[in-house]
């Protein structure tokens, strides 16, 4: 027993030596021995996570011009910029922004400080005082020692989060790190990042010329750097936000506001809308409950959406939870509707990945998927799908050729003509008019090619103020 205990011990020690090693020669290659604090620039991209159009795809691209990181080491705190042109969703030109992100050291979330932790010099640091380990291992031909530590923070599991790093064997340079992030779709979250094409600034520090970051196997960041100096003597300038512009939004994130309150009504006989933000539609059938729209938001959201279903019409499972489409605005929800054992009833095109992605580990933050140890039960749908008995009927049809997504999915209760849609009509405050948007023009077109007969609309997400939409003023919105 002793001496397994020693050679254990013996063993781990080496490993320990070859990381101290593997870090110093690291270190030393990317000339960060005395690097406390660095900023780098060039022209770069952000990606909207779970935006994408179709969701076997990319994440939506925002072009970064005059991107700029600057990260104080020691604080750590870190600071990025941008100047973003974003087309909106529904047509017209593209729309000047900034772009900035504040890492600051009062908020330690993984998510947040990874910015800080994840880059070439950061992952070096934050290794050398994490008690890394480090093993050998060839991937694509090249050799690796490949460096693990883990974070001081504590994901929601109350595990630390895992930083690996790999280190070229040659160069001794960085040239790609993984972390992994909660999220409430993917679950355990990975985010990889490559470093290539390593150039020389001044005093010796070594820069990668691109950064590629994934999540879920597409870009959620890219950069080409021009350059990058180390330990600038205006670090604080460079971490400090610009003040707010008086009587606009600006360099200070709005406190959080509390999501609106549940509200119900009574639509028609075993109708219900439920809003507060987000609507879902309940209906009620014999035997069962057809949910629509019941897993937006986030999972708190989704539990009280079934809560009040269920007040509104007792003794009744939900049976049914239909979704309009895959952004996860409107999908953080079902981990809730998989743990309520409700069948996920949305477009065919967003079955695969919605199978993929909640069935994921979800190690790092605990949800209703791991606590109820269910599977996703999903039924993919094709242009239509119609559930019925002898009172009630609820159509499900596909929305085609609309810009914002493919798999878009409406809700039509044919006796009640009521409508249900996400994402195209956004009603004006009353009394205006919205101004005419490629999103309406498509979805007025597919309903009359539908022979849809509806008056009411019900929006998933609620007017301000909260008020019942008309097809009138929605043809209003295309000069109709
Ligand atoms: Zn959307």
């Amino acid at each position: 027993m002793i001496a397994i205990a020693l050679v254990g011990l013996v063993a781990q020690s080496a490993a320990a030596q070859d990381a101290k090693t593997v870090l110093a020669n690291a270190s030393r290659a990317l000339g960060a021995d005395s690097l406390t604090s660095i900023t780098y620039y060039g022209s770069g991209a952000n990606f909207n996570l779970g935006q994408s159009n179709n969701s076997n795809g990319a994440w939506p691209r925002v072009n970064l011009s005059d991107f700029r990181r600057s990260i104080d080491f020691r604080a750590p705190a870190s600071r990025a910029t941008g100047v973003t042109f974003t087309i909106p969703i529904q047509g017209g030109p593209a729309v000047q922004g900034l772009f900035q992100q504040n890492v600051t050291p009062a908020n330690t979330a993984w998510a947040q400080h990874l910015e800080i932790w994840t880059t070439p010099w950061g992952f070096v640091k934050g290794a050398a005082v994490n008690n890394a380990t480090s093993r050998v291992q060839t991937v694509g031909g090249t050799r690796y020692n490949v460096v693990t530590w883990v974070t001081p923070q504590k994901a929601p599991s109350g595990v630390a989060y895992r930083v690996v790093g790999y280190i070229n064997a040659q160069t001794n340079l960085v040239d790609r790190v993984d972390t992994w992030v909660e999220n409430p779709i993917f679950g355990d979250l990975q985010v990889e990042t490559y470093y290539t094409q390593y150039r020389e600034a001044e005093k010796g520090l070594m820069f990668p010329s691109t950064i590629v970051q994934r999540r879920a196997g597409w870009p959620t960041f890219e950069a080409q750097l021009l350059s990058a100096v180390a330990n600038p003597a205006n670090i604080q300038e460079l971490l400090t936000p610009p003040p707010a512009p008086a009587g606009g939004p600006g360099g200070a994130a709005a406190a959080p506001q509390a999501p609106p309150a549940l509200t119900s009504e009574k639509l028609a006989e075993g109708v219900y809308r439920i809003g507060g933000g987000y609507n879902a539609l309940a209906v009620e059938f014999a035997d069962h409950i057809f949910l629509w729209e019941g897993g937006a938001q986030n999972e708190a959201r989704a539990q009280a959406v079934f809560a009040e279903a269920k007040r509104l019409i007792p003794n009744k499972p939900i049976k049914y939870a239909a979704i309009s489409h895959h952004h996860f605005d409107h999908t953080s929800g079902l981990p809730a509707t998989v743990a309520e054992g409700a069948v996920i009833v949305m477009h065919q095109v967003n079955k695969a990945f919605f199978e993929r992605a909640l069935g994921a580990p979800r190690t790092l933050a605990p949800d209703a998927i791991s606590r109820s140890g269910k599977k996703a039960i999903i039924e993919g749908i094709g242009d239509k799908r119609v559930f019925q008995d002898a009172t009630r009927t609820v159509e499900l049809h596909l929305l085609k050729g609309l810009p914002h997504a493919d798999g878009m999915l409406v809700a039509y209760l044919p006796k009640e003509k009521v409508l249900a849609y996400a994402d195209t009509y956004n009603a004006p405050v009353a009394g205006r008019t919205a101004p005419p948007i490629v999103a309406v023009e498509v979805m007025v077109a597919n309903l009359e090619r539908l022979g849809l007969d509806y008056e009411r609309l019900v929006s998933v997400h609620a007017p301000n103020p909260d008020r019942p939409i008309t097809k009138a003023e929605m043809l209003a919105s295309l000069g109709r």
